[in-house]
């Protein structure tokens, strides 16, 4: 769906840091193999910087922060949170590369976050707090802006400004508007979740070049897995994105993501020169009624509304979440399961292809191996006798100890005697 991304290939890690750890990976890979030059070591300085700060550094500030932010919420400590459970399978039964996708980056990104279930002994300090917006609370979009009315009218006040001074949200597709996302992300070096690597070396070819024609939103083909953007913008008759007149500026965006019953702000990010005006106000607000839209198939059954890390980003964005009503939560989280019988040293054994150092056995499995119908479980029956089977079969060029192994993979579908 998306020029420069699709939901598939990102890691789907949270927001907060998503932009910019994302970024960083992805970066490095990109330039992996290709010529050495200045323009290629340069993104991957920053992404490294900003690795090693969202990694190593911003980490040793979350004891402080948690304690202050929970303080926010009149909670003294976080296990006194409510609980929210996320289902990333939720009802898909499509299983197409794209929801396997999205589930398996999406459970790997939640089980970072402090869980209400397991008791993480081991780096505590490192796990984040959930902040979400329990979506159940809310019967209809009144609700929520009656709410957030009370407790922070400016917000609202501020988002209604902007729309009485002409923003405008709506959905969109990012390709029509590739040279305004290149100048929002370019707008601002550092922004409330820390430096942002895109700043520095963003370019239209990055987003597929500037748009030659005008692209259709795409649709997306399962329910409870997608991806869409939506954009802010102001009227400027005349205005010309590439080859095509959209006469709008676009001065920020929001990439929203389901996965199951959960939805989550995977960018969402505003031009530095018009952030002041209330934009990202107007444009939270716009998503909500979208979301909250009973009439909406695509947000059916959701039930959270998550919004990164509460101890990730400056103190501004914490305010800013908090008034749009984010709030810490510990999380519940369905995984989906592997079959009972799986063991991952059988599986790397059926499997050599499979480099355990890139990715785990099990995530590998749920990735790939379960739609390609690999095997999982070295097994054969109880008379199996691995001497006999070499010697009734002579073609059979292995080991006796690799002879089960063998039976496994190919003898038993060959009907070989044993
Ligand atoms: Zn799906």
């Amino acid at each position: 769906m998306s020029a420069n991304k699709a939901p598939a290939q990102d890691n789907g890690s949270q927001v907060d840091r998503g932009m910019t750890q994302t970024t960083a990976r992805s970066t490095r890979q990109s330039w992996r193999g290709q010529p050495f030059s200045l323009n290629a070591l340069l993104p991957l300085i920053t992404s490294s910087v900003v690795e090693l700060y969202s990694e190593r550094i911003e980490p040793l500030f979350f004891k402080n922060k948690l304690r202050q932010r929970l303080h926010a919420y009149g909670l003294s400590d976080r296990t006194l949170a409510p609980v929210l459970t996320i289902d990333c399978v939720q009802q898909c039964q499509c299983g197409t590369p794209i929801c396997r996708k999205m589930i398996t980056s999406y459970e790997e990104t939640f089980s970072d976050f402090y869980s209400a279930a397991r008791p993480h002994k081991r780096s505590q300090a490192k796990l984040t707090t959930l902040h979400a917006i329990d979506l159940n609370q809310y019967k209809s979009y009144d609700d929520y802006k009656k709410e957030i009315a009370k407790k922070s009218g400016n917000f609202v006040r501020d988002a209604k400004k902007a729309f009485r001074e002409g923003y405008r949200v709506h959905l969109i597709e990012p390709s029509n508007h590739s040279p305004d996302i290149v100048s929002i992300h370019r707008s601002l070096k550092i922004r409330s979740f820390g430096l942002m690597p895109d700043a520095f070396f963003i370019n239209i070819d990055h987003l597929g070049g500037l748009p030659k024609s005008f692209a259709e939103i795409q649709q997306p083909s399962c329910p409870q897995h997608w991806e869409y953007l939506f954009g802010v913008f102001a009227d400027r008759p005349g205005y010309q994105q590439g080859a095509i007149q959209t006469d709008q500026h676009m001065l920020g965006y929001a990439r929203l993501h389901r996965i199951g019953n959960t939805l989550f702000y995977r960018d969402f990010i505003g031009h530095g020169d018009y952030v002041a005006h209330g934009i990202m106000k107007l444009l939270h607000m716009e998503i909500m009624q979208w979301v909250l839209d009973p009439a909406n198939v695509f947000t059916q059954d959701t039930s959270q509304m998550v919004y990164g890390a509460m101890e990730r980003g400056s103190e501004g964005l914490f305010t800013w979440k908090r008034r749009s009503l984010f709030a810490p939560y510990l999380i519940n989280l369905i995984v989906q399961s592997l079959p009972a019988d799986f063991d991952a040293q059988d599986y790397l054994r059926l499997n050599p292809d499979i480099d355990n150092r890139k990715m785990p056995p099990e995530v590998h499995y749920k990735l790939h191996g379960q739609s390609e119908k690999r095997h999982y479980k070295i097994s054969v029956p109880d008379d199996f006798d691995a001497a006999n089977y070499l010697r009734l079969n002579p073609d059979v060029k292995c080991s006796p100890e690799d002879a089960a192994l063998h039976y496994t993979k190919h003898g038993s579908a060959e009907n070989r005697r044993y």
